[in-house]
């Protein structure tokens, strides 16, 4: 027979039991089995009068979310060399004269306009290769002249800028200052360099000419996305910025080229200002 008092102490560690079990299923639902098994072993202990202490639990340290790769500012040149890219898979390594070329004169491959054409090479061969590029553009007029081409975008843009500032050309009529041909570059550069000129070039030593005249089939103007002009006005200027043409060869005062883009675009690109004299060139940043 059990005594009241054992009934009692059976019924008292009967219920202590119960909500004990109901306790430890409600951690179980909120913690990791091991944890669980070592609270619910020692509420038992204790419930018998021995001593038990629960495991400290690890201290789990968050992981942290991974985020994305911070946002680094990239540099103009960076930027730039972004942008080019996207003409120029591979870039050409600084002091080779590919390079060269495209510091003073790849201002015009940022243009990502699909109905701007260009050169897969910076700087043309010889006449077959200048002519297989020509034969693939669209041409267009340039208002106010008899035979001055252009690629039909940059032509376009331009006569956009021509209706707000009215300017003329450099030379008043000549085609020579809108598309050209490998010859007429050829002779323009023959006339202002000598024999070695080239060679410095090509070897970084000589970058003042490139102002005056591009080696033969590196000009802009043999993709009809150059044009020489005579601007003497910040209207004129205004107006042929805001249609994407800019002065992008340092000391080529009358030389405008085709970008493509407002000058605030051409600031993302990486392109840098540069004052000359005067004048303002909206240079590469390589
Ligand atoms: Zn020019």
């Amino acid at each position: 027979m059990k005594t009241a008092f054992q009934k009692t102490a059976f019924l008292a560690v009967g219920t202590y039991l119960i909500v004990t079990l109901v306790a430890s299923n409600q951690i179980a639902r909120s913690n990791p089995g091991n944890d669980i098994k070592n609270e619910e072993n020692c509420l038992v202990e204790r419930l018998f009068g021995k001593e038990c202490t629960v495991p400290q639990k690890p201290k789990i340290t968050p992981i942290p979310t991974p985020s994305a790769v911070p946002n680094r500012v990239l540099t103009d040149k960076e930027r730039f060399i972004a942008a080019l890219m996207n003409q120029f898979p591979i870039i050409p390594q600084p002091d080779t004269y590919e390079y060269i070329l495209l510091r003073a004169y790849g201002a015009p491959f940022v243009n990502l306009n699909p109905a701007v054409r260009l050169p897969e090479k910076v700087a043309f061969s010889n006449h077959q290769e200048t002519q297989k590029f020509q034969d693939t553009i669209t041409k267009g007029k340039v208002i106010g002249t008899k035979n001055c081409y252009l690629q039909k975008a940059a032509a376009d843009a331009l006569n956009k800028a021509y209706f707000q500032a009215k300017f003329r050309l450099k030379s008043g009529y000549a085609n020579s200052d809108c598309i050209r041909d490998f010859a007429t570059t050829a002779k323009f550069w023959k006339k202002y360099t000598n024999s070695k000129t080239l060679d410095l070039v090509k070897q970084g030593k000589e970058t003042r000419i490139l102002g005056t005249v591009a080696p033969p089939g590196a000009s802009q103007h043999l993709w009809g996305l150059a044009i020489d002009l005579k601007v003497t006005n910040k209207k004129q200027i205004t107006a042929l910025n805001q249609n994407g043409w800019y002065r992008t060869v340092e000391h080529d005062v009358p030389h405008w080229s085709y970008v493509g883009y407002p000058p605030e675009t051409l600031l993302r690109l990486g392109f840098q200002k540069k004052v000359i004299g005067k004048t303002t060139y909206w240079v590469t940043p390589l």
